[in-house]
């Protein structure tokens, strides 16, 4: 496995143990050279989702890749990678359960982006940024917008549900004698 912070082809395994609940191996590694240490899942896969870009092009959906990107939008955000790995396990599960193995990029994006609003809300302003390939500052106000009501949602809307224009009266009214 290559080092992703010098490069340098040979990593050493300091552990390796069952996560998730043994659905995967996790190694920590550490590089001889740079002394960098990361983190790596092995896993079963189980069936091979093609990605449809944009532009129509096919490939083999690839988690690796996949990972890249979040680790550029998480990057300096302390959240857990066990964390971002179940994150990206649900995405392919869903992904898989859609029954058909080609999926759009958009999809894979949507449920990312999704998976990133609960993980961490600076990440996910990031993802969204680069993937809605954001061109001018109100759409960063759209997104901050959605992100704050996200986290209100379900209070709010329980309220307005229960709102009426007058204050809830009580079953003790005073009656008059
Ligand atoms: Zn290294």
């Amino acid at each position: 496995m290559r080092c992703p912070y010098c490069g340098s082809a040979d990593t050493q395994v300091k552990d390796s143990r069952p996560a998730e609940d043994n659905s995967c191996i996790r190694r920590r590694r550490v590089c001889p050279v740079c002394g960098g240490r990361f983190t790596t899942f092995e896993r079963v896969q189980l069936r091979e989702l093609i990605v449809i870009k944009k532009s129509g092009r096919r490939a083999p959906f690839d988690r690796d890749k996949l990972m890249r990107s979040l680790e550029v939008a998480l990057r300096k955000r302390p959240v857990d990678p066990e964390r971002v790995e179940q994150m990206v396990n649900g995405v392919v599960r869903q992904l898989e359960s859609f029954g058909d193995p080609d999926v759009h990029s958009s999809q894979i994006g949507e449920l990312v982006i999704e998976g990133l609003r609960s993980l961490d809300p600076v990440a996910y302003v990031r993802f969204a940024s680069v993937y809605r390939d954001f061109r001018e500052a109100k759409d960063f106000n759209t997104l901050i917008d959605e992100l704050v009501s996200a986290e209100t949602e379900a209070p709010e809307r329980e309220s307005a549900q229960d709102a009426s224009p007058e204050p809830a009266r009580t079953g003790k009214a005073p009656e008059r004698a």
